[in-house]
């Protein structure tokens, strides 16, 4: 067989970037396309059928996304995607909780919509403690509980990280909470449909879920908001028609909110299967990887993290340089090239990760749509670009002739 034939099947670009986004299911968008014509009424009308059946539509999407996080349906605010609703959860409870205190904990390995959102807030007065992360991208228990004081009102902490896919312990983090009498926000937008997660089990009081990262639509989400034991109270951050409970005005996006329900609903029947699937991909790809490759490290922890979720570092390689050689593929790298700033990955520099280590990083994302074939393909073409790069990198062949490069002294600073 000629090179090439074996991959005939393949359809360019591979996309293995679904922490970014997912592709929409075809069955979520035939749930969603009654409501942009046929079905168009406004679900806040109370007069006419056609505000019953799109209110219709919206409740049982509540009762989609409830039953796949174990909240009740009257729990669920839905919002415009999980931006907003890291932005409703954490400025809505440090409003509403003002009086009680100002503190709020986070973690450095946050989204940018929870850390940003808490730079805010310290304009406004709040103080924030951003938790370090262990070098395994895990939050350290101790350090939450030692950070806690008696002007706590939130702790923020994300489920499962977007770069690293590092899971933390939530449930732990629950306890620690209830215990201490503070609410707990989750960033959950990784994990939701991709792992059991479960509001009862894990304590959680706020949580945020995205559309469009678990196969339904873009511009929508929602956030939990715990109704008992303790009643969460949010103050608004869009005033208007007092849609949501008062939470979140404005009309209901009724086939966004359609496609998220039925989203959930098939991530919640197909779970068990996908986990499963997904690993043996992501650990196909990476058994090949760090067989054929030295100098090769997994970012974050290996035990503790989503099970469609790979992120390495090939020293030696610039990430960038990496990602030209692999044009076919569609990943994401650590590197600063590909991100607005000029940083390298905040997140792998939080465990204690190099720069050289962080620009060399990719991450790849495993999804519903990717199959065996496309994982081969990938690993045999990571492998080769990266060992044509380090035949042209005097660094990896001082290293390989057993150089210690922390010894050298480099001429001309
Ligand atoms: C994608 C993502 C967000 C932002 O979600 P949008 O719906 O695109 O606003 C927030 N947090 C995490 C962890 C994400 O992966």
């Amino acid at each position: 067989m000629a090179r090439g034939d074996e991959n005939i099947m393949l359809k360019f670009p591979i996309y293995l970037d679904n922490h970014a986004t997912t592709p929409m299911d075809p069955r979520v968008f035939e749930a969603m396309k009654p409501y942009f014509i046929d079905l168009f009424g406004n679900a806040a009308s109370r007069n006419h059928s056609f505000g019953w059946v799109a209110e219709e539509a919206v409740e049982k999407a509540r009762k989609q996304i409830a039953s796949l996080i174990g909240a009740t349906a009257k729990e669920i605010v839905f919002t415009s995607g999980a931006t907003e609703s890291n932005n409703l959860a954490i400025k809505g409870v440090a409003e509403m909780y003002s009086q009680r205190g100002n503190h709020i904990i986070t973690a450095a390995t946050e989204h940018k919509a929870v850390l940003d959102t808490c730079k805010r807030l310290e304009k406004h007065g709040c103080r924030v403690t951003y938790l370090p992360v262990r070098p395994d991208g895990l939050v350290d228990l101790d350090q939450l509980r030692d950070a806690i004081t008696d002007k706590t009102v939130l702790v923020s902490i994300m489920y499962g990280n977007n770069e690293i896919g590092t899971v933390q312990p939530m449930r732990e983090i629950g306890a620690i909470c209830k215990e201490r009498g503070v609410l707990l926000h989750s960033d959950a937008t990784q994990a939701v449909g991709k792992i059991p997660v479960s509001v009862i089990d894990d304590n959680i009081d706020l949580m945020s879920f995205s559309g469009h990262k678990m196969y339904g639509p873009k511009g929508v989400g929602g956030l939990y908001v715990r109704r008992r034991n303790p009643r969460v109270q949010i103050t608004a951050q869009m005033d208007g028609g007092g849609h949501e409970r008062g939470m979140r005005s404005g009309t209901l996006n009724v086939p966004g909110i359609a496609g998220l329900g039925a989203a959930a609903e098939l991530c919640q029947q197909l779970m068990p299967q996908e986990m499963a699937e997904h690993a043996a991909m992501r650990d196909r790809l990476k058994d090949r990887l760090m067989a054929e490759l030295d100098e090769t490290y997994i970012n974050g922890s290996v035990q503790h993290r989503l099970p469609h979720n790979l992120n390495i570092s090939f020293a030696y390689v610039e990430g960038e340089s990496l990602l030209m050689g692999i044009n076919d593929i569609a990943v994401s790298s650590g590197s600063a090239c590909t991100s607005a700033t000029l940083e390298p990955s905040y997140v792998l520099k939080a465990l204690g990760a190099g720069d050289d280590l962080a620009h060399s990083s990719i991450r790849f994302g495993i999804g519903r749509f990717n199959t065996n074939e496309e994982i081969d393909y990938t690993a045999q073409k990571v492998i080769d670009v990266v060992k044509k790069l380090r035949e042209l990198s005097p660094l990896y062949e001082m290293v390989k002739e057993g150089i210690d490069l922390t010894k050298v002294e480099w001429a001309a600073h």
